[in-house]
């Protein structure tokens, strides 16, 4: 069974699937310029977008009212499902899911779990790994944020660089709840190339089963493709999830050049002729205003309305195209039924 915002579902009824993205948010960052209320002018647009989550006003969209509409536009697409990763420390909005699936018709899943440690509140960092797989577990089973909304998936589980004690006691945690609900894990890497290494083996020495792990933004972790497969050769699943962004500049890191979507898929395409074709996902991870349609931007459709028939463009088969953008997103959301 999937676990939506509205209930419990079926794989079999859910059609094309968006694993990461984010559909009301707000990852505003310190030190951003303006306020998140202000416009965003058509002068402005692009330079918000190039220097992405600068800009308080794109790093935010907490209206349900827009999300709806999104969502709506990825149903002509063809798309069924979007899960919203918005953890706590995103903004994380239940009842706003709730809302907006109901309203679009668009299967939402919401997350479990804990953001970066300079995003959670005080509170919660203080908690033990105990209390925290305790919190983690009631989120899938009982609700969200006092809420009967419950979530379908744990993460993305925030991890800096380097990895903060918080952070580790989290993950771990995440491993627990994992046991305890069947839910898949999807980590967001710390921006180092040991990172992930690193979090599959603090998830693992906590009882993770990494085939049910998905290690999220290998375009920015492993920008040329480097690393991957010792992940791989481990059972985790990774995911490109930047799908849409067409520029080698990455705005968090000076360092790091970007592939563009022809390049994302290149790098798939070399991993699954190795037969690794079942253990990648990929998204479009949108967190700021100019990715969405009503800026100008791609919108949750990106990937069916384009990136397939650049897929096709480069001759992969059918039975890939379709594994990344349904079967292996819900074979992850299927929740793995627990022995009572
Ligand atoms: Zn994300």
């Amino acid at each position: 069974m999937i676990r939506t915002v509205l209930g419990d579902l079926s794989p079999d009824a859910v059609g094309p699937v968006m694993l990461h993205e984010h559909v009301l948010f707000d990852i505003v960052p310190p030190g951003a310029s303006g306020v998140p209320e202000a416009p965003i002018v058509p002068e402005a647009r692009w330079q918000a977008d190039y220097r992405s989550n600068e800009l308080a006003a794109n790093a935010c969209q907490r209206d349900v009212g827009v999300a709806t509409r999104e969502l709506a536009l990825f149903a002509e697409d063809g798309g069924g499902l979007v899960v919203d990763q918005s953890v706590r420390g995103l903004a994380r909005d239940a009842e706003g899911l709730a809302r907006a699936a109901r309203e679009s018709g668009v299967h939402l899943v919401a997350a479990a779990g804990t953001y970066v440690e300079d995003r959670v509140p005080s509170d919660v960092r203080a908690l033990s790994a105990e209390a925290l797989c305790d919190l983690f577990t009631a989120e899938v089973t009982e609700g969200l944020d006092g809420t009967e909304v419950r979530a379908g998936i744990i993460g993305e589980m925030g991890c800096s660089w380097p990895l903060t004690p918080f952070e580790a006691r989290a993950l771990s945690a995440a491993a627990g709840a994992q046991a305890a609900t069947g839910a898949a894990i999807s980590v967001h890497p710390g921006r180092h190339e040991t990172a992930c290494g690193e979090i599959l083996d603090i998830l693992a020495s906590n009882g993770a089963d990494l085939r049910r792990v998905v290690l999220c933004h290998m375009d920015r972790t492993h920008p040329e493709g480097r690393g991957i497969a010792p992940l791989l050769d481990r059972g985790a699943v990774v995911e490109w999830d930047f799908f849409g962004i067409e520029q080698s500049h990455y705005w968090m890191t000076e360092t790091v050049e970007l592939p563009t979507d022809l390049g994302r898929l290149r790098q798939i395409a070399d991993l699954a002729a190795q037969g690794f074709g079942a253990q990648v996902a990929i998204s479009q991870d949108i967190c700021t205003k100019t990715r969405l349609r009503r800026w100008g931007g791609h919108g949750y459709g990106h990937i069916l309305r384009n990136v397939t028939g650049l897929m096709r463009r480069l001759a992969f088969p059918p039975g890939l195209i379709a594994a990344l953008i349904r079967d292996t997103p819900l074979r992850l959301l299927n929740l793995k039924e627990i022995p009572q």
